[in-house]
């Protein structure tokens, strides 16, 4: 078989295991947003026998062959199909490396991990939980092996998320970044103190909130012919194919808030998800790279530009024509001080700019040391406790509110973390690279027109697909690999600023 023929049918392959996937992410969209409760088991055997079917297609032995035939003769330098081949030989020995009781054992115990731990977490009961975690650990140390690593078995785990990266690596930036974050804190606290975020509290009705939104997602230049908002409890962007994006949210009346900025978060990634190439849909280089650049797009839109003052000077008008009274309740600059509150608070994902990140790093730490057997399951609780004051300079007042309030342990997400701090720090060298690289810029975000932004991010970012691994990826766009600085410099300059 010639090179030819053994890429056309990994190609085909590669797009009938991308249908499968995205009938499932149509499914499972559905389960989080529509679905009847009553209709869960049976959802559940339909997404269970897709994922299988999906798998048996990836990690068939014929294709490994057709890569084999691809690498045995590739095509010239410069011909993209070795990006795809590349890429088809990473998932297929990822996937073929773990043995199918491995596969088996992992889906049955974080399936019933999450139970334990929404019990443990309910009573705020950590005995509940540790034996769970403890099988958890055991499988996932087991996992890292089958996958191979070097340097340090947690680097293995890591891998599935943020290919290519290394825990010394993250461990000397993340050191970087918390020394600046921990010498920032008091003043960026002191900054942001001085108005009751209270005053903010009213009534602001779900139609309007939708209205509102809908206006900004559609001005960052998301296209509502190819994607849609629609309710949830946990909110997440899910593409379901090349024209069908699909952002959910959920509500509060009393502050409209919380959903604008999940909304601009979701939108992020659903700009991503809408600047892959369509002519390579269902390959890896129609594919996003990882969740450090995914999440580096979603941080950009909600933070670097929703958490600024340029953009509520244009806004902020326009937020006071929706909801009549809000000028009434805060001036522009009250309303900017409160959407930036920084205050040490115990959980992660209601955390500010600053301490957000602290909270990632004594994740990091923790998980590492688990992996590496340093720190045993049964300790978890305590060094947890006495970390977090150290970083935070606040007592953990019980488990629910210190080391059971996130589900990725339980669901064998050891190095997912990370992530989210890598995606803070691309998005603040991404944003700064596309301020030097167009000028005038920061004058048309000012006028709400983010065009250029767009273009610029889909050209150096999102049409890219799998082509790098993350940290090419960013020295191509910003001249240089993820580093500490220049989300130190952002937030250093936003929370010391003169008045
Ligand atoms: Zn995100």
């Amino acid at each position: 078989m010639t090179s030819e023929t053994a890429y056309e049918k990994l190609l085909a392959r590669s797009r009938e295991v991308s249908l499968i996937g995205t009938t499932s992410g149509v499914l499972g969209w559905d389960q989080e947003t529509y679905m009847p409760p009553k209709g869960v088991a049976f959802r559940a055997e339909q997404l269970s026998y897709l994922a299988g079917l999906a798998h048996q297609l990836g990690t068939a032995p014929e294709v490994g062959e057709w890569i084999a035939t691809c690498e045995g003769a590739p095509f010239a330098a410069d011909d993209e199909r070795n990006v795809n081949v590349r890429e088809w030989r990473r998932d297929y020995d990822r996937a073929t490396k773990i043995p199918a009781d491995l596969v088996t054992e992992l889906a049955r115990v974080s399936s019933l991990a999450r139970e334990a731990w929404i019990e443990a977490r309910k009573k705020s009961d950590f005995a509940v939980f540790q034996p769970w975690l403890e099988k958890i650990i055991e499988l996932s140390r087991r996992q890292a092996d089958c996958w191979g690593w070097t340097g340090t078995r947690y680097n293995g785990l890591l891998e599935a998320y943020e290919p290519g990266a290394r825990a010394d690596q993250l461990t000397a930036v993340f050191a970087d970044l918390r020394k600046t974050l921990v010498e920032l804190l008091p003043a960026a606290k002191a900054r942001t103190a001085s108005v009751d975020p209270r005053k903010l509290l009213g009534h602001y009705p779900v139609e309007k909130q939708k209205q509102f939104e809908q206006q900004v997602a559609e001005t960052m230049g998301f296209d509502f012919e190819a994607g849609r908002i629609d309710p949830t409890t946990h909110p997440f962007c899910t593409g379901l194919g090349p024209q069908d994006c699909r952002l959910t949210t959920r509500y509060d009346e009393t502050n409209f808030t919380f959903s604008l900025f999940s909304i601009m978060h979701e939108t992020g990634h659903g700009l991503y998800d809408q600047g892959l190439r369509r002519d390579v849909q269902g390959t890896p280089l129609g594919d996003a790279v990882s969740l450090g650049i995914h999440e580096s797009q979603s941080r950009l839109w909600e933070n670097q530009i929703g958490r600024s003052r340029i953009f509520w000077e244009y806004w902020f008008p326009r937020a006071c024509d929706i909801f009549p009274g809000l000028k009434e309740k805060v001036s522009l600059e009250e309303f900017w001080t409160i959407i930036n509150r920084v205050e040490p608070s115990y959980i992660r994902t209601e955390s500010d700019e600053v301490t957000y990140n602290l909270h990632i790093i004594l994740r990091f730490e923790l998980e590492q040391a688990l992996i590496e057997g340093t720190l045993k399951a049964a300790d978890v609780p305590g060094v947890w406790n006495s970390r977090f004051k150290e970083l935070f300079g606040i007592e953990v007042p019980d488990a629910a509110r210190g080391c059971l309030q996130d589900v990725h342990w339980a669901m064998g997400g050891f190095g997912y973390f990370p992530t989210y701090t890598l995606g803070n720090l691309n998005a603040a060298q991404i944003f700064r690279a596309a301020l030097a690289q167009n000028a005038g810029l920061e004058n048309e975000i000012a006028g709400g027109n983010y065009g250029r932004l767009l273009s610029w991010l889909h050209k150096n970012i999102h049409e890219h697909g799998r082509r790098y691994t993350p940290n090419d990826l960013m020295r191509h766009a910003t001249g240089e690999p993820t580093n500490a600085s220049y989300l130190g410099q952002y937030l250093k300059a936003k929370f010391t600023a003169a008045e």
